[in-house]
């Protein structure tokens, strides 16, 4: 009976599967393309509507669907804010990308099954024998789309996030057999991380040797060049131009939402990374393009004795992410252009830097970089640079703008991480828009008073 009874609900188990998958395939089938483009309609729908309003009476998750996801374009006016709750801007985790994601629905999803993805190996016949060649397509077609950067010619290594690829960059660039480390150095105001990572291990093959502005050593050194700047955002070229040069260009925030895309770089060795591209940061994988093999080989083995290869799973997932950011740009002049993934994060970065404008004009208490306009080939418009952080400077006599900000629970990274003065901080412009709101709102509201309430509290 036992036995009949299982018997039986397997088989209405199957029965119901069955009816289910059929109304799944035959919807896929009849709404198919226009399913897609009514969802990428909505999308640029939510990003338009000026007048929602969000709920910020307590932090919230990422919106469980895209139907109650905010608009970004929420007026400052609009949110009520008592003060009280912390907002963390100090980490540039890219969150503000997670309704666009989910706005696209299945399309990015992919199955990978227990048998899958089991080999350290991904392609024993490539230098990087650990580059996933699915992804390697992706990254190659990508940037010949937006144009960012030259890919003929250039060997593609695959890391854990372009942190590791910095780590494996500092490896191979430095000679093994030097009588003192190399010295590696950035202009201030430089990425907070390099210092730390350069020297965390106490290596004798490299050393941080701070701003490059004031480096004036002999000898051979590598030089960091990060351009957009993170925490400045501005547009960068080497400082030191002396022979015994060997730069690493951080290419973090070459992409059409963060600044114009003015030619394809063609540099030595240039690292990007999905964290900042798509937002994809907890996948943990970026790339270099390097054009010497050798280089390319040393950060090959890097990556090798330090973690056996990289995540196949992630690449696989970075592969589908990349590819249906490109699908949605070509064939070239397609209408749904004006929906995709660059088009949109790049109109949400403009808003948000217009309403940060509006905010800090507002308060009288702080000043922003400018940046001037130049012509993006990519989006075939001009526009200034429209970072993912903000380099926000105290005015009004603060001298720790940190301090004063984490006062008003606003917490953002102290410039003197970035080898700056503590007069400025750096706030992540990626984060959710309940946060980025109420962010503004609150900047907007803090005045001279204030801040002379803050010296005098100070020792
Ligand atoms: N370089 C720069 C300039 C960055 O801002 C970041 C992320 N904050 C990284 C590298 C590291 O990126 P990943 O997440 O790929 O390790």
């Amino acid at each position: 009976m036992g036995k009949l009874s299982s018997v039986f609900s397997l088989r209405h188990f199957l029965v119901l599967s069955l009816a289910l998958n059929v109304a799944l395939i035959s919807r896929v089938v009849y709404e198919g393309e226009n399913w897609r483009e009514e969802q990428i309609r909505a999308l640029m729908a939510d990003a338009s509507e000026k007048s929602a309003h969000v709920s910020i009476s307590s932090p919230s998750p990422p919106s469980p669907s895209p139907s109650t996801s905010s608009s970004m374009a929420v007026t400052s006016t609009e949110i009520k804010d008592d003060g009280e709750r912390v907002i963390n801007l100090d980490h540039g985790d890219p969150t503000m990308y997670e309704r666009f994601w989910q706005q696209m629905g299945d399309i990015t999803t992919i199955v990978i099954s227990g048998w899958q993805s089991m080999s350290y190996f991904s392609d024993v016949k490539n230098l990087c024998w650990f580059l996933e060649p699915e992804f390697a397509k992706q990254i190659i077609r990508l940037h010949k789309i937006v144009g960012n950067a030259v890919t003929d010619n250039y060997y593609i290594v695959v890391g854990t996030g372009s942190t590791q690829l910095f780590q494996a960059a500092l490896y191979a660039l430095s000679p093994p057999n030097a009588s003192e480390p190399m010295s590696v150095v950035s202009a201030a105001p430089f990425y907070s991380s390099y210092p730390s990572v350069t020297d965390f291990l106490k290596s004798g093959l490299y050393k941080w040797a701070g701003d490059a502005n004031n480096f004036n050593k002999d000898g051979p050194y590598i030089e960091l060049v990060t351009s957009p700047n993170n925490p400045d955002g501005s547009i960068r070229q080497p400082v030191v131009n002396r022979s015994g040069e060997n730069l690493v260009h951080d290419f973090a925030y070459y992409w059409p939402q963060y600044t114009p895309i003015s030619s394809p770089a063609d540099h030595d060795l240039m690292l990007f990374t999905v964290s900042k591209a798509t937002g994809h940061a907890g996948m943990r994988l970026g790339w270099a393009l390097v054009k010497d093999k050798e280089v390319a080989k040393k950060m090959t083995s890097f990556i090798e004795l330090n973690t056996i290869g990289v995540s196949k799973d992630s690449q696989q997932r970075a592969a589908k992410i990349l590819q249906v950011i490109s699908d949605s740009y070509e064939p070239v002049g397609n209408p749904k252009q004006s929906g995709s993934f660059f088009h949109f994060s790049h109109s949400m970065m403009e808003e948000r830097w217009k309403a940060l404008r509006s905010a800090a004009k507002q308060s009288g208490l702080f000043s922003l970089p400018e940046f001037p306009s130049s012509f993006c080939n990519f989006l075939g418009q001009a526009f200034g640079s429209q970072p993912a952080f903000a380099w926000l400077k105290c005015e009004g006599g603060i001298e720790d703008c940190g301090n004063f900000l984490k006062k008003h629970k606003i917490l953002a990274r102290n410039g003197k991480h970035f080898g700056a003065s503590p007069e400025y901080v750096r706030v992540s412009m990626l984060d959710r828009d309940e946060s980025f709101n109420l962010f503004t709102k609150r900047l907007s509201s803090l005045h001279l008073s204030q801040s002379k309430d803050h010296e005098e509290e100070s020792p």
